[in-house]
């Protein structure tokens, strides 16, 4: 605003006073102010002397202390002293009307108004005092002392900077903004920043007229009104606290808009003048604004960065709350593109970058890499990346939560290296989808050295080479040996099991290291033990990362064909849990599907209608098209068909493996001490029941089960009627048993978890 302006605004005031005043003393305004405003000529010296005396007999009859009056009069004379020469330049005119008295009052009130040490004199103080009304005493004030008088607070009211404000806030820009290095890098560079080195030299700019100025500080100032070099060097010299403030919340407001442009181009995100406030609002940044004020302000700012050659480096804004709420809610697509460039930021650059291949330019799974893989690290697979948490109650970092954690967020300029530090303190590793699931799946992992028949020193090249009996009871021997705390199932597993006792447990687990077995045997059937798609997972050591793809789910369907295909869905593990293997692949084939890893699962359901925008090098978009592409065209071509061939590795006639694992192993332990085979009474009574019905229940077991035992058990009929028939253990019924205490042995000796 220019000075006439603002001289008219004054006038307006002093009407404003003398009407709402109007009944309380019109009179004693008529006389005062108004005449003094319309008469010219007084004798200046005359006047002066006149006010000087009452100031000091004012001044004695003020309750302070000796100094402060000798403050008062020295300020005093020294206000007096330039409305005078301001007279005598004809700058105002004193009427002849003007009130010495009236003026010597209002001297020093304004003396104590720019002055913290003076005594607390206030307009209610001196009308009181002096028997001037307040209204005249502020009128006087206001239309004579308070230009050249100083307040204790800067008036940023009448100081009208908010042009100025936006050039300097180009000028701080300018100074910190570095579009060429990375986020963490910025973070750094401008943390070295002194903000209030800053401060101290625009201070010397604005206050100290002899400064040499730098080419930049000479162009800032070029760009600004002389009224507003003017008001701040006003404010720099007469209010130093306030230029500090006003200058490093200025400073720091763009230094955080630097850093937060930065965070919203990673991730796309659209910025939110709101939040962004109420975050340096909670640091005590405000310029002296209210938050409404601000948010005005910030917005203002960040129109006017439209307009200038930096605006590529500006998000696009959310105007208001209302978009805000709606994008959050309703976006789905914006929540994927924001929540996947988040997770892609945060695998590239936690622990400093650990898991970035940098030939490569994405980060990939440790794992895969240490076991040689190719395919699934050549490609970002960003859906089949996890966060692992040893601790698994703490929240997930799928993109969905990491768009919700932004969200909580978003005015925080920080957040991004904040929640990289919040993972980090986490303790939490990257895994790909295969090896994340692979601890999850704490009873493979526990019974993977049966059920991969993992560096088993007998001559067996596979579990299923063995007879289903004698696979049952590898799995109880090694079930009933594992220590029972190793066998409760982790955080991870399923908690229902820890009600139930040891042995409902162990029969629980059981049946886990037989659907394993199963599923093993059926994918190693079908697809050689391999992932069809990939080539790279086995079943030997990821076997719970394969799943069952379900065909109609990548189909472009009407919703009564998908109907269709829902009714009768079923899921493959309920198949194989429920069913022998023959049955249960005649019953996959009939879902129509085919098993693949967990992370090529991933990339068949990927959504690949946002790649271009959560993905910047067209090197990467062409990969990650390629490996959809692929992916799909061999999973149809592997989908579970012609599967006749099918058998039945763990189906048995007889059940009763407890039994028959005791007579094998009692049999061994007398056969060990004797070459001349073992008699039914002396298995019995080596079993601790001689009885004649066991004695007759010995004979029985064994015709029954001859088409198993034949192969372990040699049986001799006696010589005689008399003499008794003789077991005798074969080569291989050793061996078995030897098996049967390898298993006992290395599961009694686990005592942790591999
Ligand atoms: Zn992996
Ligand atoms: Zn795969």
């Amino acid at each position: 605003m220019d000075e006439i302006s603002e001289q008219s605004n004054y006038n307006k005031e002093i009407e404003e006073l003398f009407n709402e005043d109007v009944d309380i003393i019109p009179e004693e305004m008529q006389t005062s102010v108004i005449n003094e405003m319309k008469t010219p000529n007084i004798n200046i010296p005359i006047f002066r002397e006149k006010v000087l005396e009452y100031i000091k007999k004012i001044t004695n009859s003020i309750e302070c202390t000796i100094e402060q009056k000798k403050i008062i009069l020295l300020k005093s004379e020294k206000i007096l002293n330039k409305h005078i020469s301001r007279a005598r330049r004809s700058e105002i005119t004193i009427s002849k009307h003007a009130n010495p008295l009236t003026h010597a009052t209002v001297i020093i009130y304004a003396t104590s108004k720019s002055n913290k040490k003076m005594p607390n004199i206030t307009i209610e103080k001196m009308s009181e005092l002096m028997g001037i009304s307040k209204s005249v005493i502020s009128a006087t004030y206001k239309k004579w002392y308070e230009n050249f008088t100083h307040r204790l607070n800067y008036s940023f009211k009448d100081a009208k900077l908010g042009r100025s404000r936006k050039i300097l806030s180009l000028y701080f820009f300018e100074l910190f903004n570095n579009a060429k290095i990375d986020l963490q890098r910025l973070i750094k560079h401008l943390e070295k920043i002194d903000i209030s080195k800053i401060t101290l030299c625009l201070s010397e700019i604005f206050v100290d007229a002899e400064k040499r100025l730098t080419q930049k500080e000479n162009h800032l100032v070029e760009q600004l009104m002389e009224r507003e070099i003017k008001k701040y060097k006003d404010m720099g010299e007469n209010y130093s606290d306030t230029f500090i403030k006003y200058f490093n919340d200025l400073a720091n407001i763009i230094k955080l808009l630097v850093i937060s442009n930065k965070s919203h181009k990673i991730i796309g995100a659209n910025f939110s003048v709101t939040d962004f406030v109420r975050f340096f609002m909670s640091k005590g940044i405000n310029i002296f604004l209210t938050e409404g004020s601000l948010f005005n302000v910030i917005r203002d700012i960040f129109s006017f960065f439209r307009d200038t050659k930096y605006s590529d480096l500006f998000p696009a804004q959310i105007k208001s709350k209302k978009k805000l709420i709606r994008e959050v809610r309703t976006d789905n697509e914006l929540v994927t593109v924001v929540g996947s460039r988040i997770k892609l930021y945060i695998l590239k650059h936690i622990y400093n970058g650990r898991y970035l291949d940098d030939n490569r330019g994405i980060a990939i799974c440790p794992d895969c890499k240490n076991e040689g893989l190719t395919l699934n690290i050549s490609s970002p697979r960003i859906r089949a990346k996890e966060f692992h948490h040893e601790d698994s109650k703490l929240e997930g970092y799928s993109a969905d939560d990491l768009f919700e954690l932004f969200v909580s967020d978003r005015g925080n300029p920080y957040f991004l290296v904040d929640l990289i530090k919040k993972i980090e303190d986490e303790s939490v590793v990257l895994k790909c989808g295969c090896h994340h699931r692979i601890i999850e799946a704490i009873h493979f992992t526990n019974f993977k050295k049966i059920i991969s028949w993992e560096n088993i020193p007998f001559p067996y090249k596979d579990i299923f080479d063995l007879p289903a009996e004698i696979i049952h009871i590898l799995i109880r021997v090694c079930v009933n040996s594992l220590p029972s705390p190793l066998l409760k199932p982790l955080a991870k597993g399923k908690p229902r099991v820890r009600e139930f006792d040891l042995e409902e447990r162990r029969k629980f687990v059981k049946a886990f290291v037989i659907y394993f077995l199963k599923k093993r045997y059926i994918i190693d059937s079908i697809y050689g033990g391999v992932c069809a798609t990939c080539g790279e997972f086995n079943t030997k050591d990821h076997l719970p990362s394969f799943e069952f793809n379900h065909l109609y789910e990548i189909l472009k369907l009407t919703p009564e064909e998908k109907e269709g295909y829902i009714r009768i869905r079923k899921k493959a593990n309920k198949i194989i849990q429920d069913f022998s293997c023959s049955e249960a692949v005649i019953e996959l084939e009939a879902q129509i599907g085919g098993y693949v890893c967990r992370n090529c699962h991933r990339v068949i359901h990927k959504k690949i209608s946002k790649v271009n925008e959560i993905f910047d090098d067209p090197n990467i978009i062409r990969k990650i098209l390629a490996d959809k592409e692929n992916t799909i065209r061999i999973y149809k071509q592997s989908l579970i068909r012609n599967t006749v061939l099918i058998k039945d590795p763990l189906k048995v006639e007889i059940r009763k493996h407890k039994a028959l694992m005791n007579y094998l192993i009692t049999l061994f332990e007398i056969s060990e001490k004797t070459q001349d085979g073992v008699t039914r009474v002396e298995l019995a009574n080596e079993m601790g029941r001689a009885t004649f019905n066991n004695i007759s229940d010995i004979g029985r077991f064994f015709g029954r089960r001859k088409y198993i035992l034949e192969k372990y058990v040699r049986i001799v009929a006696g010589k005689t009627q008399t003499s008794p028939i003789r077991y005798y253990m074969t080569d291989e019924g050793r061996r078995i048993v030897r098996l049967i205490y390898y298993f006992r042995d290395y599961y009694r000796n686990r005592t942790n978890i591999l």
